[in-house]
C-alpha cells in the first residue's frame, strides 16, 4: 500500500524527496501552502513502492503515514 504525505502537518523540509528510490514525492504545481503557512509536497500513489524511506527520513511527526489516504493530500 503506498505512503501519504499529510499535507496540513507538512512542514516541507524536503528530507523525503531525495531518499524515494522512484522519485514519487513532487511538489504540486502550482505550490501550495497549507494550513501551518509550509508548501507540502505529495506522493504519487501509482508509482509509490511502499519502501518507507521517506517515513524514515521525516522529521516532522504524522506528516507521513504507511496507508493510502489520497484525501489527505491536497494537491
Ligand atoms: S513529508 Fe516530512 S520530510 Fe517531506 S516535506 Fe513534509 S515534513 Fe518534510
Ligand atoms: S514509501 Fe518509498 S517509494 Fe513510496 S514515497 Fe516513500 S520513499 Fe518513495
Amino acid at each position: 500500500m503506498p505512503y501519504t504525505i499529510v499535507s496540513n502537518i507538512c512542514e516541507g523540509a524536503a528530507d523525503c524527496i531525495p531518499v524515494c528510490p522512484v522519485d514519487c514525492i513532487k511538489w504540486p504545481e502550482p505550490r501550495k501552502t497549507n494550513s501551518k503557512g509550509f508548501e507540502y509536497p505529495y506522493i504519487e500513489h501509482d508509482t509509490c513502492i511502499d519502501c518507507g524511506a521517506c517515513l524514515a527520513a521525516c522529521p516532522v511527526e504524522g506528516a507521513i503515514i504507511d496507508e493510502a489516504k489520497p484525501e489527505l493530500q491536497l494537491i
